[in-house]
């Protein structure tokens, strides 16, 4: 790679997206520094599942190695009726017509494994000043230069540009680009992952397959798989609510979570209870957007393209941004030159993926005649046919080594 002066980056935010686009920008040769607002940095305690565009994304960070030592290659992903029980559809993980074709392997991973990998090679890098306790609340920038202010009274932090991976709520982006709020899709989640010791009867032999399992039904669904090595096991219950409020958080509860579940087969019943009840998410996402790049802050991550989790590629296209911006830094002196190559090479397929998640998102949930009908097309379906999801899975520059 060409390597061109070094400028001073300053990255806001220590999500995944954040500390990955801290590592690519290193590696492309700059002084980086990331401030986070929490006091100390972490993921919550809940899985992620990382399609081969995300594994091949780890492997050009260098922490691909890092990550699969404590993830699960799974086998399989299977789609299940919720209702019947029934099995609708899967896609073998570990078929030559998987290999040949993405060449990375399917992994799910607790989020905190993967974090703490990408947080260890920041710290390992010489040229990467982690600091906590950092919430931006306002950029200043010029044609040369960013001026980054802190709620906590640091001293304003001078920058030749400011990545902002500082996630769905971003306050840079809100400044930036004044999008409002973001979508709620009146959807809730109810996650976490548990000890696979906990589990018994039927639940105990699908996480002995180490399957992802996906149970489709109308207006929900529940998504499950392994992880840590296969110790522990993440549960993601899903449902629309009938009482959102946009100004309250009284909706999307616990007893609306069983009654949308109460006519599920059996194996759905008897996890229910041991899906995790300590935190509910709302699950929001936003329209595309075209611009990602302002003066010399450039959008990263969940604050550039938020989306909903159907397709399961929010961080995965966090982590395709890391790549494709540390890309773009080690071929242009300019930040300017290298942020609107960055941007060029990522919104329109980040734009694809947030729409067509969307749409995933409905087919998942269809009731009724439409649920048969899918079902019905699914089940036609090969496990070694690809053909629909390979451009999910494929980076656009995809310049894919064999493992
Ligand atoms: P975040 O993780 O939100 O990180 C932003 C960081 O910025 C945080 O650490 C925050 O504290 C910090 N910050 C915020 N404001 C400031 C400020 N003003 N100053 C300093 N720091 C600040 N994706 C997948 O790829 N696969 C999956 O299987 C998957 N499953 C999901 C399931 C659910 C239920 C949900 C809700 C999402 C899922 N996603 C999945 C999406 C994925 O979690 C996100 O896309 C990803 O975590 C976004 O990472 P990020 O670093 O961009 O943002």
């Amino acid at each position: 790679m060409p390597r061109v002066p070094a400028s001073r980056i300053v990255v806001v935010g220590g999500g995944i997206g954040g500390l990955a686009a801290a590592l690519a920008t290193a590696r492309a040769g700059h002084q980086v520094t990331l401030v986070e607002r929490a006091a100390r940095f972490g993921e919550i305690g809940a899985g992620l599942q990382l399609a081969p565009n995300a594994s091949l994304a780890l492997d050009e960070l260098g922490v691909l190695d890092a990550v699969r030592k404590h993830a699960v290659a799974p086998p399989r992903l299977v789609m299940m009726d919720a209702l019947t029980g029934d099995q609708v559809t899967s896609l073998d993980l570990r078929s030559d017509a998987y290999i040949q074709r993405f060449r990375h392997p399917y992994l799910v991973t607790h989020r905190t494994d993967l974090h703490a990998a990408l947080l260890a090679a920041c710290e390992d890098h010489p040229a990467i000043t982690l600091r906590t306790g950092h919430t931006v609340t306002r950029a200043e920038q010029d044609a040369a230069q960013v001026r980054l202010h802190f709620a906590e009274g640091h001293e304003v932090l001078v920058a030749d540009a400011v990545i902002a991976a500082d996630g769905l709520h971003s306050r840079l982006r809100q400044a930036l680009v004044g999008d409002g709020d973001p979508v709620c899709s009146r959807y809730v989640a109810f996650r976490g992952a548990l000890p696979t010791d906990r589990m018994s009867g039927r639940m105990s032999q699908h996480a002995a397959s180490e399957a992802v399992m996906v149970w489709a039904g109308p207006r929900m669904h529940l998504v499950q798989y392994p992880v840590r090595r296969g110790e522990l096991y993440n549960q993601v219950a899903v449902f629309e609510s009938d009482h959102y409020t946009p100004d309250s958080d009284d909706w999307g509860t616990e007893v609306e979570l069983e009654e949308r579940f109460a006519g599920t087969c059996q194996a759905v019943r008897d996890a229910l209870p041991l899906v995790s009840r300590e935190r509910r998410w709302p699950l929001f996402d936003r329209l595309p957007l075209s611009n990602w790049v302002h003066g010399r802050i450039v959008l990263l991550g969940d604050a550039a393209h938020p989306m909903l989790q159907y397709l399961a590629q929010g961080a995965c296209q966090a982590l395709e941004d890391a790549v494709a911006l540390g890309r773009a830094l080690s071929q242009h002196t300019d930040p300017d030159a290298a942020f609107a190559s960055y941007a060029e090479a990522r919104v329109e397929r980040a734009a694809r993926i947030q729409t067509n998640a969307r749409r995933f998102g409905e087919i998942c949930h269809l009731e009724g005649m439409g649920a048969t009908l899918r079902n019905q097309l699914l089940s036609a379906r090969s496990p070694e046919d690809f053909d629909d999801i390979a451009w999910v899975w494929t980076p656009a520059t995809a310049d894919v080594p064999a493992l």
